[in-house]
């Protein structure tokens, strides 16, 4: 790595909303890079077809830049080591699984779903630890590129060592990290379709585009001993490996961040009020220490000091009390201009009103009436205290009630677009399934919307408060159900 100019990255998949993970693995690099003079890329990570999700990756790129984070190269801005779209690359990566099957470094493989199921089951009923049995691995590499040229389905394998460790340095890990070559399956590069697996596309790319160091989640540890397998059958120098540790519920276990305990999306944060400074401060703490028990620093000072040795392992807690506490101190801090320009940046500008207007402009006759009606669309969490009685539906137990609501929440969730029509769709197939009362329904999600019993209409009223605040509200609202008696 030494005398390589320093160049970091980010691969966000885009399946799904902009997650506070990905801002946070940004967050280093981009210090790191800034730091070192280096340069930090931006790159999708598409090949999952099956996964990927239209609106996600510029949903990528506006929630990162809401945060004030920036990069060097990536699919938006360009940059000399492009495509930065694994889409795009489909080619490069053609090109080098035939260096590897070439070399001797891996096969191709034969075997059908049919097959591999019925291994599986075997090794299950046996107790033995599911994995190929590389029935494939011996072939005569003439013979099998006949099949191929044949138009046989097939995919490709990597020649993990029968035996042996596989062994690399963890910048953040005293020991190096460890793991026998044994218990590493002969891993899919490339699908049958001819699309990399992750595995692949990444290690190619990573080295195509000069990466130094990466820096990611402690998620992707148990892949790197395939990824140092990958560097060595290329014959590439490895980069630097970082796994940073992962963000933790404030639960007992300290389990892995997840939506059910509270929001994971960037535009969450944004939408609820938080400053952008702070959400970058507050993933700052994030296993990282400024120094002394200094929790509130701006962007260029975390860069100014930064090292890795100060990042510790123990899983950092995503505390959203800590979070608005920052969050607090910067607002009381802020000139009342800053804070203006931030409340303009947030929701009282042109752009979100223009939406607002038509819920509310036949129902008003002076501009006063304006911010009454349409507090809630201003507001993040609601109390429920004056409506929670009316939160039921009549018959239903309250436990069973505040499930379907999360029920809900998942179904939107799954669903690309949060139109006002989408909504519609989406509750009343779920209410007509659960056999409620279209206005019983309908009343329980606008006093979870809302906390009102009357509100403008209900589907363009959750389209414009956005899916982050809903899904927060209708989760909040499932739970003060839940409790009710
Ligand atoms: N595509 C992976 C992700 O979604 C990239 C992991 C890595 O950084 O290697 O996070």
């Amino acid at each position: 790595m030494s005398g390589r100019p320093v160049r970091v990255r980010i691969a966000p998949s885009p399946t799904g909303d902009p997650h506070v993970g990905t801002a946070y693995i940004a967050l280093f690099n981009y210090v790191f890079a800034k730091q070192q003079g280096g340069k930090f890329v931006l790159r999708i990570e598409d090949t999952d077809q099956a996964r990927a999700r239209a609106d996600s990756e510029q949903m990528i790129y506006d929630a990162l830049h809401w945060t004030g984070l920036s990069w060097d190269e990536g699919p938006d801005v360009g940059g000399p080591f492009g495509p930065y779209r694994q889409s795009e690359r489909r080619e490069l990566y053609q090109h080098h699984i035939g260096v590897l099957l070439d070399k001797g470094e891996a096969y191709r493989c034969f075997c059908t779903e049919d097959r591999l199921t019925k291994l599986r089951l075997q090794q299950t009923a046996e107790k033995k630890n599911p994995g190929y049995d590389r029935h494939c691995r011996d072939l005569d590499p003439g013979a099998s590129r006949n099949r191929a040229a044949g138009g046989e389905a097939h995919v490709i394998r990597l020649k993990v060592p029968l035996e042996g460790p596989i062994e690399f340095k963890d910048r953040l890990r005293a020991e190096p990290v460890v793991r026998d070559a044994k218990e590493t399956d002969d891993q899919v590069l490339m699908k049958s379709d001819g699309m990399p697996t992750y595995h692949l596309a990444n290690v190619v790319d990573d080295h195509l585009m000069e990466i130094t160091h990466v820096c990611r989640a402690e998620e992707w540890i148990s892949s790197t001993p395939k990824h140092v397998l990958l560097y060595r059958a290329f014959g590439w120098q490895e980069p630097e490996w970082i796994h940073m540790p992962l963000l933790r519920n404030a639960d007992k276990n300290k389990t892995k961040i997840s939506k059910r305990k509270h929001p994971v999306s960037i535009n969450y944060y944004r939408d609820a009020g938080i400053l952008p400074q702070v959400l970058l401060n507050f993933l700052g703490t994030m296993g990282w220490s400024f120094g002394g028990d200094r929790e509130k620093f701006t962007l260029a000072e975390m860069i100014e000091v930064f090292t890795w040795d100060r990042v510790s392992l123990g899983g950092p807690v995503f505390d959203l009390a800590k979070l608005n506490w920052l969050n607090e101190q910067y607002i009381h801090e802020l000139s009342p201009e800053a804070l203006a320009d931030a409340l303009i940046a947030w929701r009282l500008n042109k752009e979100y009103l223009t939406k607002v207007i038509p819920l509310i402009q036949k129902r008003i006759k002076k501009l006063d009436e304006v911010i009454p009606l349409t507090e809630f669309l201003f507001s993040g969490d609601l109390d429920y205290a004056a409506v929670a009685a009316d939160m039921k539906v009549p018959d239903v137990a309250p436990a069973d009630v505040g499930k379907a609501m999360l029920e809900l929440v998942e179904k939107l969730e799954a669903r690309e677009g949060f139109t006002a029509a989408i909504l519609e769709q989406e509750t009343t197939a779920w209410y007509t399934a659960l056999a409620w009362q279209k206005n019983h329904a309908l009343t329980l999600l606008r006093l979870a919307v809302t906390a009102r019993r009357a509100s403008p209409p209900m589907f363009e009223t959750m389209e414009v408060l956005g899916k982050e605040i809903t899904r927060r509200r209708l989760r909040r609202a499932a739970e003060v159900i839940s409790k009710a008696k």
